[in-house]
């Protein structure tokens, strides 16, 4: 069968189709700027040249129409007609307390959908118009929501609550939650699996760095702690959002600088992080390796600090779950920034790690990059939230 994934931005919206008997990606793209001038669809079926054309977009039904049209396309198309597509995986970030797993989308669902907006004001609406969308043009297909914060419905209450009043918990359901994880879940599986070993008995924790950075430790198959919170800020220090801070620090900002919540909400999202760190040097990796390899002190203060921060999360997670089997790096920087993963492991000698240098530099596998003789086993895994989501959909439907 095929699976359309689907996974709708404000103003941007990624798909991807996958067989799932195969399991492989048959087309993928992107349109970007939809509702906005200079709207662009970008198509790249498996095997075949990536087209780029600007075509007005003025909502996401019409980008939705536009992927559909380039995938049923007479000569670049890789299905003959809409009915090669089984069913559609959305990607959902927020489910709140009331979806712990994916599920079928029905109106009812809509509806729960509906009222975690509060919870993801910035992303769950754009979900929903995108679901909106894909029903209006395929009707009759089955469609599945497919949550980032499912994953993480297994915490338990002390991992989840903040020291506030509990009356914001009973009012609002102000808690943490966690993204990334349908990355989590995916990563967490295959690790046990490439090592051949019950998914059940292990102790994993799973360090997703990328733009978004986020760690989770995985007990027995279940998520017990993640480091993201009721919004994507709280945890890691990742590429523009600040992570962890003393909250009194907004205050003192709002005071000295003269802002509003929503300004500094603006700073601590988009201006801070790795970025803000590095004294805008740059929010990719691959800048900073550089710069610190030429000798940048702003490069080399930032990536000392970001990994700091990630060893110092291992260790929180180490002590929740009473041991660790397993530590898997994943997503953008996990899988390619080799600097990072050693700078990190570095702290990790109690752990008895050791790190085999030569599987460290290697990309682009599910690979063991700790000696066989090292005591906690280190691994490279790259993600696949795509893959995931169309396995849960087939899963499903
Ligand atoms: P997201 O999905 O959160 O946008 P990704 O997981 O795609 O992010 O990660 C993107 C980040 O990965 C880039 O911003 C960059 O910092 C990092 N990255 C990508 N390629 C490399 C590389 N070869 N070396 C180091 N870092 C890299």
């Amino acid at each position: 069968m095929n699976i359309l994934v689907i996974n709708c931005g404000s103003s941007s919206l990624k798909y991807q189709v996958i067989n799932s008997d195969t399991e492989q990606c048959i087309a993928k793209g992107l349109c970007e700027r939809i509702g906005i001038d200079g709207s662009q669809i970008t198509y790249a079926p498996a095997g075949g040249e990536k087209e780029v054309t600007v075509t007005p977009m003025p909502d996401h039904t019409e980008a939705i129409r536009l992927v559909l049209d380039a995938l049923t396309n007479a000569k670049t198309g890789v299905v003959k007609s809409l009915d090669e597509i089984g069913a559609v995986g959305h990607r959902v970030v927020h489910g709140g307390e009331k979806f712990a797993a994916s599920t079928i989308i029905t109106d009812e669902v809509m509806k729960a959908i509906e009222e975690c907006n509060d919870l993801a004001p910035l992303h769950n609406p754009a979900n929903i118009i995108g679901i909106n969308a894909c029903k209006k043009l395929m009707p009759g297909t089955p469609m599945v929501a497919v949550f980032d914060t499912a994953f993480h419905q297994t915490m338990p209450e002390e991992a989840y609550m903040y020291g506030l009043p509990y009356e914001y918990y009973k009012k609002y359901k102000i808690r943490r939650y966690g993204f990334h994880g349908t990355s989590h879940s995916y990563v967490s599986k295959r690790a046990a699996e490439v090592l051949g070993k019950k998914y059940e008995d292990l102790k994993i924790v799973v360090c997703h760095l990328g733009n978004g950075a986020s760690i989770s430790a995985v007990k027995n198959g279940k998520c017990v702690d993640t480091s993201m919170g009721l919004t994507p800020l709280e945890g890691l220090i990742m590429g523009t959002r600040s992570g962890d801070i003393d909250p009194a620090i907004m205050e003192f900002i709002a005071h000295k600088e003269n802002k509003s919540i929503d300004e500094i909400m603006t700073v601590l999202n988009k201006q801070s992080g790795v970025l803000g760190l590095s004294d805008n040097l740059s929010s990719d990796f691959r800048d900073l390796e550089a710069g610190h390899n030429n000798g940048d002190a702003n490069a080399t203060r930032t990536l000392k600090t970001f990994c700091y921060r990630v060893a110092k999360y291992i260790g929180a997670y180490v002590a929740a779950m009473n041991g660790v089997d397993v530590i898997c790096f994943t997503a953008g920087v996990g899988e390619n920034a080799a600097l990072v993963r050693s700078m990190v492991c570095e702290y990790l000698g109690y752990l008895g790690v050791t790190i085999d240098s030569a599987a460290n530099g290697k990309r682009g596998e599910d690979i063991a990059i700790s000696t066989p003789e090292s005591k906690t086993t280190v691994m490279v895994i790259p993600t696949n939230e795509e893959l995931a989501i169309a396995r849960e959909t087939v899963r499903l439907v």
